[in-house]
């Protein structure tokens, strides 16, 4: 496969090695080949027939013919399996069950070192980062059965591969239907929205999530699986702190439930970041119900400005009852300002964050008295 040739540069070949799948991608083994060589800038490729499994990285390399030493195979194979082992993330083992099943008996199996992959869209930053170094990832993308958004029983359902593109058209009737849309293109970026996932929000917690703030603030209802059965958890004892939840590490979050709300709900959201698409520094959704003008019910939830997405009781005590007025909701947010414990980071002080809630919760509630 070697032959000299008379380069700009001297005699030299390019050599390619290829990384074949292992074994749970169809592969026999995650093993390093040998695959063919082009000889020169004008050479003819050769690939090797013998290679029919699926190759996840290609390393090409361009050596010189006159290596000094053992044999030139052997340096060529000990410079590739150190150019393809310089990845960003530590290495890992990688699973693509195609059921839920199989999902769970790997994450029964692996779960304690390894992680669920969904949109990748914050555990592959972090795994970049060696923030996070699972030994062995879970890819449930080949799920099929984990991809709807469907209205079943007065709630709207939505599977663990709904991704938050599908959130800016519409996916229900009612007030919900028209309040997700508004919602989803405050989340990152169009590439972060298609591939990121619903469900992978809500498992990741980020303070800034706003679908976090949306499932804390409507109660909504969390389906959790594992091979020990399964439970429906509620927002108030799923969200633990930033980042932090009660899932177990053998567990999937399969479906999330959202009630629909009917037309006599009014819808208001507030968000404020620094950048159209950067994560919130405080936000705000609101939903208020009116009989003969008076709110009946109201639903108040705070994000971004505190570790974890929570409801504001006082301030939804306050307005119901009343015809919601703008002082009414001038007082809403100062107690929800005054209620809440904001996190100071480098991208905001707490007592500037307390101050946008306060202005987020009067915004989102004009909003929502408006419709
Ligand atoms: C530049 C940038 C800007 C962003 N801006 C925003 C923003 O403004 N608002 C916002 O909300 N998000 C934002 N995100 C995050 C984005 O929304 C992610 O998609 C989301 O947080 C995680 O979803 P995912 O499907 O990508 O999950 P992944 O990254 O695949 O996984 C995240 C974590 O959740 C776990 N996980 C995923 N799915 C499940 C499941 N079904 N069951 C159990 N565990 C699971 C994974 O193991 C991992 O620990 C941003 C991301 C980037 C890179």
């Amino acid at each position: 496969m070697r032959r000299r040739v008379q380069g700009e540069h001297g005699n030299y070949m390019i050599v390619y090695f290829v990384k074949t799948a292992p074994r749970a991608m169809g592969g026999r083994r995650g093993a390093l080949r040998l695959v063919g060589g082009r000889i020169g800038l004008g050479g003819q490729d050769r690939g090797d027939a013998s290679i029919s499994r699926p190759v996840i990285t290609v390393c090409p390399l361009r050596l010189p013919l006159d290596l000094p030493g053992r044999s030139f195979s052997l340096i060529a194979r000990n410079i590739a399996t150190h150019r393809l082992s310089a990845m960003k993330p530590v290495s890992f083992r990688y699973f693509a069950p195609c059921t839920v099943d199989q999902a769970l008996e790997l994450l029964a199996t692996h779960g304690g070192e390894g992680k669920i992959l969904a949109g990748g869209q914050s555990l592959v930053p972090a795994m970049n980062f060696r923030l996070a170094r699972p030994a062995s990832l879970i890819d449930i993308n080949r799920i099929d059965s984990l991809d709807y958004v469907r209205e079943d029983e007065g709630e709207l359902r939505i599977g663990a591969l709904a991704r938050h593109a599908r959130f800016e058209g519409p996916v229900a009737g009612g007030a919900l239907g028209a309040f997700l849309p508004r919602v989803a293109r405050h989340i990152g970026h169009l590439p972060i929205r298609t591939r990121g996932t619903f469900c992978g929000s809500i498992a990741h917690a980020d303070p800034a999530s706003e679908w976090c703030l949306l499932a804390a603030t409507l109660d909504a209802g969390f389906l959790v699986v594992s091979r020990r059965g399964r439970r429906n958890v509620r927002p108030n004892e799923y969200f633990v702190g930033a980042l932090t939840t009660i899932l177990e590490p053998d567990e999937l979050l399969t479906e999330i439930r959202l009630p629909l709300l009917g037309e006599d709900w009014r819808t208001g959201f507030a968000e404020f970041s620094r950048r159209a698409g950067d994560f919130a520094l405080a936000m705000c959704a609101a939903f208020l119900r009116f009989e003969d003008d008076r709110i009946v019910e109201a639903r108040i939830g705070i994000g971004g400005a505190t570790d974890r997405p929570s409801r504001i009781a006082a301030a939804e005590a306050l307005l119901t009852g009343s015809e919601g007025a703008p002082d009414i909701f001038r007082e809403a947010g100062n107690i929800a300002a005054e209620t809440i414990d904001p996190l100071e980071d480098i991208h905001a002080s707490a007592e500037y964050r307390r101050d946008l809630v306060r202005a987020m919760v009067a915004r989102a509630l004009d909003q929502a008295s408006a419709r």
